[in-house]
């Protein structure tokens, strides 16, 4: 019993310790890698995307300016737009010499919108899509950024530089401008999504999603729709120039988002990136530290279950053995009678029990010395085991005398194997050093009857022994009372 608390002992400390170690390093690197992700990736990507997005629209921004102040583009249109040839060759050139994606030119005195095949329609104040021309025409600034469907280019999201273009006194003659595709940021967020597994979501200040990398809040979804970044929008609005950092749940999984105003485009961009994803490496070192932790657990359990089984049973049998006759002592007899008498009284057999004393023994050890009685011990004991089965039960009951229990065995047959004992000892001559010695021995024999104890029984074997003593040794005598 105690065994097995100590083995559960073992089991609770290490797998305490080993589970402690592991939770903690676990939460130690997750805290880590969150913070790393809060306060550094999630910045750092929409700070390279926001410059990358700058850094696209330098150019045409330029280009359009060019445009604005062409002489040829404001003579052309101050001479009444004659030629269209002339201003679709030029914008066709535009488009070509700087890579736009599109060109266009939109003349106040005809409302005529000229592109790089030629005239493409007119503007009308009713026209939905053509309310930027309006506010382009009212408008203080020289140009405005403006993200729109394309209709040159079958409806594809643009984004427009709108420019004044005046004429030599300074009046407002149209609006001129190219138009790029998102392309280049869609490819910049598709890598941030496939790299970094980031995902990059643009929406406007509707919450309209015009770019997305992100499977959840897909282009032309509205966030303040989708589970998670609803709560938050209305949040991400009001922080508008900052650079804010959030947190949400998502079908259990923490997100972490960081989100900034992009005043070129009056659109937010969104990073995000899923916690559980980022931690996902550690998380199964923790599953992995806790499965060694495990092994590691059970062989040490095992291994101490074994060793200590096998001292146990090393100690029962120290226990139980006589050191200088191999023979079972006198506890091992105690443990193992009781066994024996019950088994006698169910199979209603009867058992016989003698003691077995050595005669005058005490001057052996004077002529002998001690080493010499001992050595006479070891071969009496011997010689007993070969005269019984293996069946009975031959142990050393202390100093010079024996105890033998057979099983099965009545009076006469006891009697027998006594005097078969007693005859084997007498005609035995034990040889020490240059010595043969003749030992004698008395015998003691009783049956176990139905009731008795053991102690009873050894008793009468006792008495009967001493009778046999005091008839003048080397006899066998049969307990009876
Ligand atoms: P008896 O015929 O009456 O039995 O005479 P005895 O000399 O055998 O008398 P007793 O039984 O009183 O003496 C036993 C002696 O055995 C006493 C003790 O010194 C000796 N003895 C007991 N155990 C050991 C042992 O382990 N080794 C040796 N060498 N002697 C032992
Ligand atoms: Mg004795
Ligand atoms: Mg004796």
């Amino acid at each position: 019993m105690s065994r097995y608390r100590l083995i559960f002992l073992i089991i609770a400390i290490l797998s305490t310790g080993f589970i402690a170690t592991s939770l903690v390093s676990y939460h130690v690197s997750r805290t880590s890698i969150h913070n790393a992700i809060v306060e550094s990736s999630l910045p750092l990507s929409s700070d390279n995307i926001y410059s990358e997005i700058q850094k696209d629209l330098v150019r045409p921004i330029f280009v359009s300016s060019m445009m604005a102040s062409d002489t040829f583009l404001r003579d052309w249109m101050i001479d009444g737009e004659n030629d269209i040839n002339k201003i679709s060759r030029y914008l066709q050139e535009v488009q070509t010499h700087y890579g736009a994606f599109a060109s266009f030119l939109v003349s106040e005195h005809s409302l005529n919108y000229y592109y790089g095949q030629g005239l493409l329609k007119q503007v009308r104040p009713d026209e939905e899509r053509d309310t930027w021309y309006y506010r382009v025409r009212a408008m203080a600034q020289p140009y405005e950024i403006n993200v729109d469907r394309d209709m040159a280019h079958a409806d594809a999201l643009t984004i427009f530089i709108n420019y004044r273009v005046l004429d030599y006194q300074g009046e407002y003659l149209g609006a001129v401008g190219v138009g790029l595709t998102v392309d280049s940021v869609q490819k910049l967020i598709s890598h941030y999504q496939r790299r970094f597994k980031r995902e990059v979501v643009f929406v406007d200040h509707d919450g309209q999603v015009q770019l997305s990398s992100s499977k959840a809040q897909p282009v032309g979804s509205n966030v303040r729709q989708t589970p998670g970044l609803n709560g938050i929008f209305e949040q991400i609005r009001q922080g508008k120039q900052d650079k804010v950092s959030f947190e949400y749940q998502l079908d259990g999984a923490q997100q972490l988002v960081n989100t900034r105003y992009i005043p070129e485009l009056n659109w937010y961009l969104i990073v995000g990136q899923s916690e559980s994803e980022a931690t996902s490496d550690i998380r199964h070192a923790l599953y992995l530290n806790l499965l060694l932790c495990l092994v590691v657990t059970a062989v040490v359990a095992l291994l101490t279950h074994l060793a200590l089984r096998r001292y146990q049973t090393r100690l029962e049998t120290m226990a139980t053995t006589d050191s200088l006759t191999g023979l079972p002592n006198r506890r091992a007899f105690d443990i193992v009678i009781d066994v024996f008498l019950n088994e006698n009284r169910r199979a209603n057999s009867s058992m016989a029990l003698m003691v077995l004393d050595i005669d005058h023994f005490k001057s052996i050890n004077d002529r002998l010395g001690h080493f010499g009685g001992d050595h006479v011990l070891a071969v009496t004991a011997r010689m007993l085991k070969s005269c019984t089965r293996a069946a009975d039960f031959v142990c050393r009951w202390g100093g010079e005398e024996f105890l033998i229990v057979i099983k099965d065995c009545d009076e006469h047959n006891a009697m027998q194997l006594a005097e078969k004992i007693r005859h084997a000892i007498e005609n035995e001559l034990i040889a020490y050093k240059s010595e043969q010695i003749a030992i004698t021995a008395s015998l003691g024999v009783a049956v176990a009857r139905p009731g008795d104890n053991i102690h009873m029984v050894l008793e009468r074997a006792d008495v009967a022994m001493y009778a046999a003593k005091a008839a003048g040794r080397n006899q066998v005598h049969f307990g009876r009372v």
